[in-house]
């Protein structure tokens, strides 16, 4: 932090590299610059500007669970506000969280093209605490407030001076721009706290109430943030803010927080690998994605987003032609509902090209295969791909289950092979699984999470095993969810219930929507190998037999009628459950919400601790950014992880083995050390 001069205006620099982040020491060279400019009578107004790429874009999330350090951001704000001269925020990058309140408790906001602001605080748990809920209803009245604090959105910078929340865009030099504004206002303040709430339609407030506390899941944040902005209608700004604070201090040591913050950790280290030293990516502009498929044109949509050049190859002219047109309806369809405007969609259409002809692969740096699952398809491919590649051109397969290592020795540089494992539909699942086989090179799998990132995912380095990490892990869990119903449960009181425990949907019913047939056909696969002594439970099989193949087939755990509302309940479907029950001599038992809940989370933490042991996951923390971002497990939960640490170790080796009496023969007990490290 540094105080320089342009004249009577005082430019106040944050500089507190890499994101300028609102930490103690940032605060405290605020209050030492702002009573300079309090007190110095040379100076008439100042600029608060940010050094390096960006304004304050959040604050420090470390102090969040630590007692809070003075000054304080409402403090320091006051302090703006009481100091009878005009302060000027410059934003560029970000001004977000913490940040955009301090830019809101100043007089006049300048914002440079490319800008984004917003109070993302809902996303983790807690509220904007230093008058962000107080301030924002003052621009842009409370049914706007509510939307934007309770979803977290970031507002580019366009957006943000329509809706006032700056009042210019520099096009030229920020910080020029930002003194001649303190110049202007020289001699006066207008600050927000003095301005009205725009009086909105009751009717208006109610709904954007009501869809924020929907699309929030009724979480204490969003409810907290809702009462803050209402409450500006009927509050003085003094009480409001008081009443704020109280809410965000209550709030920043809730489970929640902790959880959510938990989770922004492992998402932020999730593409940093130590065990890969110093590797540095290879250069990729020209993706290659061959097979058009579901994948094949997801996985292509992707890459156009991110400005990628993408060729698509495929097999015959009618699956490519397919590939194209679905290609296009997606982004006709985001124009059509305003999500893009038509000259950016032209820009990524433009830069696809489709083709028969293997040889253009020769131009490619990365080429993704999604072709049919089957190693014997894959490998013809990978021999294809191997005699036109160039050297030092990155060879990815798309497979779910098959082994990498098969895979890349049919070629003749096997340490170019690596898994890109992406998550159905490709384009919009943040997951994405970078597979290391025996001979990856280090470069060409930071060159995967390196893509990843610009693809905009999370991507997560696993070892290369039957259903890499997230598979694996859902195998266990649905494996528990099996024993549960033939054990006494119905699938919709474990779908149910899991759903209510926060689940995006439950795991029949998502059994249901992908099809049964396709796990039939792996089990059936694997009888050979299948240790006879564990225990099997053969509802899905049967399921199956009588061609209840999912909602594809009007029915699976669940009947869908046609024309009906969604999965109904069926008492066939009982029947057969009850039947298999028979066959085992099972009598059936009540199974309570919470051992359904509970027994979830052990069997995911204990795969969890085996894929560790293995290998297959290098960090515990891995595990809950899949299970968060790739299979519906709620983020305000932590993750499995952050669920078996809270439990700490005594009561988890106990509750283990009480999951393992109940799982009966075949358990295989994980152990748990490396997952309840915390530096893992
Ligand atoms: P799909 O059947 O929709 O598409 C496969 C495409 O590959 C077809 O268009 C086919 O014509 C083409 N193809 C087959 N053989 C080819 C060859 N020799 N040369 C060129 N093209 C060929 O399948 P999908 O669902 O897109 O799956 C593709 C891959 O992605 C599989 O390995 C699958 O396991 C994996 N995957 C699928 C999902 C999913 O949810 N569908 C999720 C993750 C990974």
């Amino acid at each position: 932090m540094h105080l320089e001069r342009d004249g009577d205006i005082a430019v106040i620099v944050i500089d507190n590299p890499p994101i300028n982040a609102g930490s103690a020491a940032v605060r405290q060279g605020l209050m030492a610059a702002i009573e300079t400019l309090r007190t110095d009578d040379t100076l008439q107004g100042a600029v608060l500007i940010g050094a390096g790429s960006t304004f304050i874009a959040g604050s420090d999330l470390r102090e969040f669970g630590q007692p809070l350090i003075d000054p304080q951001l409402p403090t320091v704000i006051a302090a703006i506000e009481a100091c009878g001269k005009p302060v000027v925020a410059a934003l560029h990058g970000a001004a977000l969280g913490g940040g955009f309140e301090l830019a809101l408790g100043c007089d006049a906001r300048v914002a440079a093209p490319g800008t984004v602001v917003g109070l993302p605080e809902v996303t983790l748990g807690i509220i904007p605490g230093a008058g962000g809920t107080q301030r924002l209803p003052r621009i842009v009245g409370i049914p706007r407030a509510t939307r934007m604090i309770c979803s977290g959105e970031r507002v580019p910078a366009a957006a943000a001076l329509e809706a006032g929340l700056v009042d210019h865009i520099a096009t030229g030099d920020l910080r020029r721009v930002a003194v001649a504004q303190a110049k202007q206002l020289k001699g006066r303040k207008q600050i927000l706290r003095e301005r009205p709430v725009p009086v909105a339609p009751s009717a208006e407030v109610a709904g954007a109430v009501s869809a924020a506390l929907k699309a929030g899941k009724r979480r204490p944040a969003v409810q907290a943030a809702i009462d803050a902005i209402i409450a500006t209608a009927h509050v003085s700004f003094d009480d409001g803010l008081a009443d704020e604070r109280a809410m965000f201090q209550r709030l920043r040591v809730s489970r929640e927080a902790f959880a959510l913050r938990h989770q922004f950790f492992a998402e932020r280290d999730s593409a940093k690998h130590p065990t890969l030293g110093d590797a540095t990516p290879r250069t990729v502009e020209q993706v290659a994605v061959i097979g058009a498929g579901t994948m094949g044109s997801g996985i292509a949509i992707a890459a156009l987003d991110a400005g990628y050049r993408v060729l698509l190859l495929e097999q015959d002219a009618d699956a490519l032609e397919r590939g194209a047109q679905r290609i296009h309806t997606h982004y006709a369809t985001r124009v059509q509902a305003g999500k893009l405007n038509a000259n950016a969609a032209e820009g990524c259409e433009d830069k696809l090209q489709t083709s028969l002809d293997w040889t253009e692969l020769a131009k490619a740096d990365l080429i993704i295969e999604a072709v049919f699952e089957d190693l014997g398809v894959k490998q013809q491919v990978f021999q294809r791909i191997d005699a036109v590649a160039r050297p030092g051109a990155v060879l990815a397969s798309n497979t779910s289950y098959l082994d990498l290592d098969a895979i890349a020795a049919v070629t003749s540089r096997p340490h170019d092979v690596i898994g890109l494992h992406f998550f159905s539909p490709a384009n919009a699942m943040k997951l994405m699984e970078v597979v290391r086989g025996k001979a990856s090179a280090p470069d060409a799998l930071v060159t995967g999470l390196a893509v990843g990132k610009r693809l905009k995912k999370l991507p997560v380095l696993t070892g290369n095993a039957f259903g890499f990490i997230g598979n694996r892990l859902y195998a266990a869990y649905r494996r528990q969810c099996e024993f549960m119903i033939e054990e006494g449960a119905w699938p919709e009181q474990v779908d149910a219930t899991l759903q209510a425990f926060g689940f995006a949907m439950g795991p029949f019913a998502v059994a249901d929507l992908s099809g049964l047939d396709i796990a039939w056909r792996m089990r059936q696969a694997q009888a050979a190998t299948r240790d006879p002594h564990a225990r099997y439970v053969h509802i899905p099989d049967r399921l199956c037999e009588a061609r209840r193949l999912g909602r594809k087939a009007g029915a699976g755990y669940y009947r869908y009628p046609e024309g009906g509302q969604g999965p109904e309940v069926d008492e066939a479907v009982h029947e057969l459950i009850a039947q298999c029950r028979a066959e085992k001599d099972v009598v059936p038992r009540r199974l309570s919400d919470e051992e359904v809940v509970r027994r979830v989370l052990l069997a995911i933490v204990n795969e969890a601790a085996l894929l560790l042991a293995e290998g297959v996951a290098e960090r515990a923390t891995d595990v809950d950014v899949v299970l968060v971002n790739g299979y519906g497990f709620p983020r305000w939960e932590g993750g499995p992880v952050f669920w078996a640490r809270e439990r700490g170790a005594a009561a988890l080796q106990e509750d283990m083995g009480w999951l393992a009496e109940l799982c009966g023969p075949g358990f295989v007990a994980g152990d748990l050390r490396h997952l309840l490290a915390t530096e893992s």
